[in-house]
């Protein structure tokens, strides 16, 4: 089912700054929706900006970020985030006074603090991150229903304009999105344990299946469904993007990881001493955080490890 149309625009200029899988399904929902009148769109790469403008997805184009901010009312970076620092001090002399520039970075603290220093006096910034994604990459990987029904948090610094941040909400609800605001030390800790650490671990597990003998590692393949497939999706996202992630929300990963290596030790314990009670008692505890996932929408209860025709669970 398509977006429903705004009755007007929420912003004259959308400029996006990468135009994959995040930019173009922003750009897709953005004329959807109608939430923005002309949308620019700006991607280093060529061959990107290319298929961008193959497939329609903005008015203009351009390689140059400087030319995209300077056309803008509202900016949305969707890069990967080491890459915010420089990208945030070559537009900010372009930046129009009043308009707003977000994001949609997978980690929130490193952003602002790479970001929030370049930004001139009169620009408002009030950095997001939809909580939607995929293993794919690219202007084609997008679609305009990406976000409904998902998560958009956002994470503005302390005295951010409210008419800025209340902008933002209506153009990521525009698009079927739940906001929440928090603080971005918050979102970091919540997103290293729903996020982050799964990732960790389905790049680990899928990484010592692919050290393994030839003859083990045939049968791994062949018998995949048992669990290692879903590992090699999410073990198959986009390798910059990701080791972005790990290096700019390294702290809070790294809590997560100590706790979980405890857990982990503890239930190499139970095995060992054969302590069928304890394990009982941990997976049904499990299995009830995933009965509350389905509760709350955020999951098809579908067999076949909750595959859908279209998986927007990615992150
Ligand atoms: P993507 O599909 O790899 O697209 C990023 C695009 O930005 C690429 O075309 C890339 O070109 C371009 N780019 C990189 N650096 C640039 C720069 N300095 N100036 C202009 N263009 C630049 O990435 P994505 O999956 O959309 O992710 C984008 C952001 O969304 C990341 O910060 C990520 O943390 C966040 N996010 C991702 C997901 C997800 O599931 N994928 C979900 C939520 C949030 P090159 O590839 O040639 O460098």
């Amino acid at each position: 089912m398509p977006l429903p149309r705004l009755p007007a625009p929420l912003f004259k200029s959308l400029a996006l700054v990468g135009v994959g899988l995040i930019g173009s399904s922003i750009a897709r929902a953005a004329a959807q929706s109608g939430a923005a009148a002309t949308i620019v769109i700006c991607d280093h790469d060529e061959a990107a900006l290319a298929r961008a403008q193959a497939l329609g997805l903005g008015q203009s184009y351009t390689s140059d970020v400087t030319v995209a901010a300077a056309q803008a009312d509202l900016v949305i970076i969707c890069v990967p985030v080491g890459a915010y620092g420089k990208l945030a001090a070559a537009m900010a002399p372009a930046l129009r006074a009043g308009a707003i520039v977000s994001d949609v970075g997978s980690v929130k603290t490193a952003v602002v603090a790479d970001v929030a220093p370049h930004l001139p006096e009169g620009v408002h910034f009030v950095p997001g991150h939809p909580v939607a994604g995929t293993e794919y990459s690219g202007p084609d990987a997008g679609f305009a229903t990406l976000f409904r029904n998902r998560w958009h948090i956002l994470t503005p610094p302390p005295g951010t304009d409210e008419a800025a941040v209340a902008k933002v909400r209506a153009f990521w609800e525009a698009f079927g999105a739940y906001v929440e605001v928090m603080s971005p030390e918050h979102h970091d800790l919540v997103l290293a344990i729903t996020s982050h650490l799964p990732h960790l671990i389905a790049y680990n597990i899928v990484g010592t299946a692919a050290e393994l003998e030839e003859s083990l590692r045939s049968e791994v393949l062949k018998f995949s469904a048992g669990g290692f497939r879903d590992f090699t999706r999410i073990a198959a996202s986009d390798p910059t993007m990701w080791r972005d992630v790990f290096l700019h929300n390294k702290e809070a990963v790294l809590e997560m990881l100590g706790r979980f290596n405890e857990d982990l030790t503890a239930l190499q314990r139970m095995i060992r001493r054969g302590d069928g009670q304890g394990l009982f008692d941990l997976f049904t505890r499990t299995r009830a955080i995933r009965r509350s996932i389905l509760q709350q929408g955020q999951e098809t209860a579908a067999p076949d490890f909750g595959r859908r025709a279209q998986e927007t669970d990615g992150e």
